[in-house]
């Protein structure tokens, strides 16, 4: 009990200093910020079989002038919370486009970019992504966002109409994380999607577990007979781009082949 009492002060202490940081990273999210502190990273998505590039999801990075590297899981959550994800959300948009299309003089590579579920229930989010793909002249097939199955499952109406509204436009859509919700199959059948991205926790040592061994393979075989595309995230090792490929899975994203690149050093993976 006595050094109860002496942990719970330090355990208080602690929570002062988190939320003292957070505090700080929320004061420094400014729009002045987001034009100079903030960049975009690709992390190339790969064949499984030839190892060929087909495209690239963009990830945001901050660079905070006092405070350095800001992790995205911890400022999108707090962007989130105060309403900054509208603004961050349209620039990571406005970036990759512009950053993509302009040496990709033959043929545009197909670019994937994160979206808060704040953003997709927001109404005119997607005659603000076709305004933007507009104005940076990027064709529309060759975008994907990425959202998670939670908002679908929670903001249906909502969702079914900017969705639908996307993809009328050519526009594509990823679930991201799938199976880590709790209604991963109750959207697959309410929702016309056109991919799936299956989560480092399954993918991590896959060949050495055979119960994610059998939930990949479901995962990939549901995708076929759905007439998706499957693509496997974070794969780090050999032995697991191996098992996904005897399992049939044809998309692979991780530091296997590829970390995420800044805009020169893709390009030059790219072209050549
Ligand atoms: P995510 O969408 O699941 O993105 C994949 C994360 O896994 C990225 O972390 C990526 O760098 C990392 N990763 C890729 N391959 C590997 C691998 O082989 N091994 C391991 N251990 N990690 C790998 P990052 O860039 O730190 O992003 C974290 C999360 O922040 C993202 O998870 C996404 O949810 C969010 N995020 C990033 N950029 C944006 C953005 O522009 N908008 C929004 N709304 N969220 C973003
Ligand atoms: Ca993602
Ligand atoms: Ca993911």
């Amino acid at each position: 009990k006595h050094q109860g009492g002496g942990q719970a002060v330090v355990c208080t202490k602690e929570l002062s200093e988190e939320s003292q940081y957070r505090m700080l990273i929320t004061n420094r999210m400014t729009p002045e910020a987001l034009q100079k502190e903030f960049s975009l990273l690709f992390q190339p998505q790969c064949e499984t079989g030839s190892g060929r590039i087909t495209g690239v999801e963009a990830l945001i990075r901050w660079e905070e002038p006092e405070n350095g590297f800001v992790s995205p899981e911890t400022f999108i959550p707090i962007a989130e919370q105060n309403g900054f994800i509208h603004p961050l959300g349209d620039w990571v948009l406005r970036e990759a486009c512009k950053q993509t299309v302009e040496w990709a003089a033959d043929g545009q590579i197909k670019v994937a970019v994160n979206i808060s579920p704040q953003q997709l229930t927001h109404a005119g989010f997607a005659e603000s992504v076709l305004a933007i793909l507009k104005e940076t002249n990027f064709p529309p097939d060759s975008l994907e966002l990425e959202i998670t199955e939670h908002v679908l499952a929670l903001h249906m109406e909502e969702a079914r109409t900017q969705l639908q509204m996307l993809r009328l436009n050519g526009v594509r859509i990823a679930i991201d994380d799938f199976g880590t919700g709790y209604s991963s199959l109750y959207v697959l059948q309410s929702f016309p999607l056109d991919k799936i991205k299956i989560p480092r926790e399954f993918i991590q040592n896959v060949h050495m577990n055979s119960r994610k061994q059998h939930i990949v393979q479901f995962i990939i075989r549901m995708a076929d007979d759905l007439k998706m595309d499957v693509l496997a995230e974070g794969i780090e090792v050999e032995e697991e781009l191996r098992f996904l490929k005897e399992a049939g899975c044809r998309q692979a994203q991780g530091y296997y082949h590829y970390h995420p690149l800044n805009k020169n050093q893709l390009k030059q993976e790219v072209t050549g």
